[in-house]
């Protein structure tokens, strides 16, 4: 029984193929290993792995264990090019079907591994709701892991049998303040998979408990309507990316590229807060129209700005950097490291949970344009409740990272940066606010806070839980 309250006690760890999902639940696995003392194990695909092998290198060399378990991905069998191993390295729309058949003829080889590892528990992303059964049968608990707020599964309820029905604006029930999302605005729940929404609630009966990268001080109400109605046992350790001391984002091996230098020396010759960042996360495809509208839009606003685009140059409409008086990415940008930059003033986001984590640790406010999946959901939690940003006013939901939705007009983007930017009553409030909010997230996971608390007791609940069964 000793062993196990020790080194012995092994936790298998199942993320799912999005930067967003993978990264931070390898988080949670390093916080196991280093904090907990906990034997670790991660399965994945060698390009994946590869992703892994930067944010673990530095704790592998203190004698952590952590085993990170490469299956071969099955690329040749669904045509895809070698290396697309998850959806943020995805270069075209066609690749999405493609991937997501890989993902599912991984799951025999998945289940089979963890078979024989012989964990004592599972971590599972929820996009495997496979894993549900195979705990069953190993007769381990299983841990879900939701990369996202409470708030979330109060407006978009995936675990209820009653799918709302499609009004225009269906109300938001049982939260504290009356809340409305615009049916345009949510995903489209007509299209959502039935056996998606009828796993979920399986996933939720016969999971252990959910974890959730958020921290309570940005949702006390929304955690605790949680506990009370959803899931008594969850628990909130975010942002993991803080928490575990993770400082960057790597999807290949060289961040390094002469754009991303020149942005970094750029920003160190601009005014304090000034620069509005621009980047929509690690999957959306703008379409050349709309990246178009927010170029126009930030020359406009006659701010100096930072935009990261998938999307190779030229850009029709846009100049050379000397007329843009900014700076565009193509590709990949060291994203935490810009927004903790003094330079940067703003960050206008598609509302990606992870990215509007790593704003609110840098104490920088937000621009929402919010446009698909859960973003809604998270804009509504930042512009009615948290106060730490102005939204653009995006009204269409897309159905994947593919951007299809009308375009929005440089008008509309060049007032809401200008309503950030221009030193407002308003403006200042908010920046506050982000500032205020930056104190709450570093502070609860510090020895001591929230996050931290709560994760040590997780820790605790699942050693209690293994050795009681013993
Ligand atoms: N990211 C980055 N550089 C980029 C684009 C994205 O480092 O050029 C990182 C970003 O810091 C965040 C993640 O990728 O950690 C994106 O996650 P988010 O939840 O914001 O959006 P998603 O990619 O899931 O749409």
């Amino acid at each position: 029984m000793a062993d196990i309250e020790n080194k012995n006690l092994h936790v298998v760890f199942l993320p799912y193929f999005i930067c967003s999902h993978m990264l931070p639940l390898l988080d949670v696995a390093i916080l196991f290993a280093t904090l907990g003392g906990l034997k670790v194990s991660v399965i994945t695909t060698p390009h994946n792995a590869a992703i892994f092998q930067f944010t673990i290198n530095e704790r592998l060399k203190s004698g952590v264990q952590i085993a990170i378990h490469s299956l071969k991905f099955p690329s040749e069998q669904v045509d895809l090019p070698e290396g697309i191993e998850n959806f943020s390295t995805v270069t075209s729309s066609e690749q999405y079907p493609k991937l997501k058949r890989a993902i599912g003829l991984l799951q025999k080889p998945m289940e089979n591994l963890t078979r024989s590892l012989s964990p004592h528990c599972i971590f599972s992303d929820y996009f495997f709701p496979w894993s549900v059964d195979l705990a069953l049968e190993l007769k381990i608990p299983r841990l879900l892991f939701f990369p996202y707020n409470f708030f979330y599964h109060f407006t978009n309820k995936p675990y209820k049998k009653v799918v709302e029905p499609a009004t225009e604006s269906s109300s938001v029930c049982q939260l504290p303040r009356k809340l409305k999302l615009k049916r345009s605005r949510q995903p489209n729940q007509d299209i959502t998979e039935a056996s998606f929404e009828a796993s979920f609630r399986e996933q939720f009966k016969w999971s252990y408990g959910t974890v959730h990268n958020t921290f309570l001080e940005i949702e006390p109400t929304y955690a605790n309507m949680y506990k009370k109605s959803i899931c008594k046992r969850s628990w909130h350790i975010g942002p993991l990316f803080h928490l575990c001391g993770r400082k960057e984002v790597r999807i290949s091996g060289d961040c390094n590229t002469s754009s991303v230098m020149n942005c970094l020396n750029w920003l160190d010759t601009q005014k304090a807060k000034s620069v509005v960042y621009v980047c929509f996360g690690s999957m959306v495809l703008l379409n050349d129209m709309q990246l178009t509208e927010i170029v126009l839009a930030l020359k406009a606003s006659s701010q100096p700005f930072v935009l990261v685009t998938k999307k190779s140059m030229p850009i029709p409409g846009v100049g050379d950097f000397e007329e843009n008086n900014g700076i565009i990415i193509t590709g990949w940008a060291p994203q935490i490291k810009i927004l903790n930059h003094p330079a940067v003033g703003a960050f206008m986001t598609h509302c990606g949970w992870d990215s509007v984590l790593e704003a609110m640790v840098a104490g920088v406010p937000l621009i929402t344009c919010p446009l698909f999946a859960e973003q809604f959901h998270n804009e509504k939690l930042i512009i009615q409740i948290l106060g730490n940003g102005v939204e653009v006013g995006s009204e269409v939901c897309n159905f994947s990272p593919e951007i299809k939705s009308p375009v929005i007009g440089n008008d509309k983007i060049k007032k809401a940066v200008m309503r950030l930017m221009r030193g407002s009553f308003e403006s200042e409030m908010i920046r506050r606010r982000a500032e205020e909010i930056s104190v709450m997230a570093k502070r609860a996971t510090e020895e001591g806070g929230s996050s931290y608390n709560d994760l040590m007791a997780l820790i605790q609940e699942i050693k209690d839980c293994v050795v009681g069964k013993e």
